[in-house]
């Protein structure tokens, strides 16, 4: 880990001093979790080390923390997610700082955006620190390189999420194309509601991937999954516990929408969304957690997994069209229930507060 990084935690924890802290880390970077142990275990501190999945800056360990009196919580490989944590929390978020990588995928990227002068560039929280000298590298190969401004989730310029590119499509009107250093995933989330050409210029495969036809083929079959559930009677309308995916609010809303339509819907409350859990107890289910669960996740599920966007075109509420022009992933609850949607057709909206 960046040394800078590890004196910053270090700071952080000799101001606050907690005594026992809860150290939460995605598979990927146990290296970096472990080292960070060490350190705060030299300091006097007790870690404990959360043995579950970490999927985003969305799933604090909050509650876990809490039963085991932990004082603080280090969370390692993504940046902060959820405002107001109920115990203080340390992103530790592991930004590379060796450009070669980079410079190595460099002719792949210049030779995919040949014909496409005007870039949007964008980022995961890993890459942040190079994307300024990547987008000087563009700009001299004749580029125009744009970087948006953070919004709802994202907290950096440029800086993207499976759930929030709002710091790209802002530049959708004024770029020819998108290019995102990070994975496959991250790039195929920006192709999903983009109308421009994406590539993910990935420095660990080094790999430039355009995502475009991928994206219009999980288009396709998100829309034979909106056919499927209209046949559908008992639906399950699943809520997260994880504070960053939890929209009790929301999927309440939907449940009261399902059954004004003579569905037979139930609110699930889980953890993890998994399909073992689920499946046999409903013929479709309403998705209200991480949205990329009804993408990456539905090939597990014998059912519908809609998002609640999908539900609208489902129930005849808006049309396909009007969903992928609002934005696939945008349907993940933000504040499309509470504005032009909401009619006389639909019951009342959650408070703000509530969703
Ligand atoms: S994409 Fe899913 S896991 Fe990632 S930050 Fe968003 S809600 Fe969390």
């Amino acid at each position: 880990m960046p040394s800078d990084e590890l004196e910053r935690l270090l700071a952080w924890v000799r101001e606050r001093s907690p005594r026992r802290v809860l150290l939460q880390a995605p598979p990927g970077l146990t290296e970096v979790a472990r080292e960070a142990a060490r350190a705060l275990g030299e300091m006097g501190v007790e870690v404990v080390v959360s043995g579950g999945m970490c999927w985003g800056g969305c799933d604090l360990a909050l509650r876990e923390a809490a039963e085991l009196g932990c004082d603080a919580i280090v969370h390692v490989g993504h940046a902060e997610f959820v405002r107001s944590p109920s115990i203080p929390v340390f992103y530790l978020e592991h930004r590379y700082q060796n450009y070669e990588p980079v410079a190595s995928l460099l002719p792949e990227m210049l030779k995919a955006l040949e014909g496409y002068r005007r870039v949007g560039l964008g980022a995961t929280v890993q890459y942040l620190d190079l994307l300024g000298r990547l987008a000087e590298d563009l700009r001299r190969a004749g580029h125009v390189v744009m970087i948006g401004r953070p919004s709802n989730h994202l907290r950096y310029s440029g800086q993207v999420l499976g759930c929030d590119y709002s710091t790209m499509t802002s530049l959708d009107g004024e770029v020819d194309a998108h290019l995102v250093l990070g994975s496959v995933f991250h790039g195929l989330g920006l192709a999903l509601i983009s109308r421009k050409e994406v590539f993910a210029a990935d420095p660990h495969s080094q790999k430039v991937v355009p995502l475009r036809e991928t994206a219009e083929k999980v288009l396709r079959k998100r829309y034979a999954q909106i056919l499927a559930f209209r046949s559908c009677r008992r639906v399950g309308v699943v809520v997260s516990v994880k504070p960053g995916q939890r929209y009790f609010g929301l999927a309440r809303w939907l449940v009261g929408l399902l059954r004004g339509r003579g569905l037979d819907a139930e609110l699930v409350v889980v953890d993890e969304v998994r399909a073992e859990d689920l499946e046999g107890r409903y013929e479709a289910l309403v998705n209200t957690a991480c949205p990329r669960l009804s993408v990456e996740d539905q090939d597990r599920f014998r059912v519908p997994v809609l998002l609640p966007g999908e539900v609208m075109v489902a129930l005849g509420l808006t049309s396909w069209e009007e969903l992928l022009r609002r934005g696939f992933l945008s349907s993940y609850p933000q504040s499309w229930v509470m504005e032009s949607w909401t009619s006389s057709a639909l019951p009342e909206s959650p408070s703000p507060s509530e969703v």
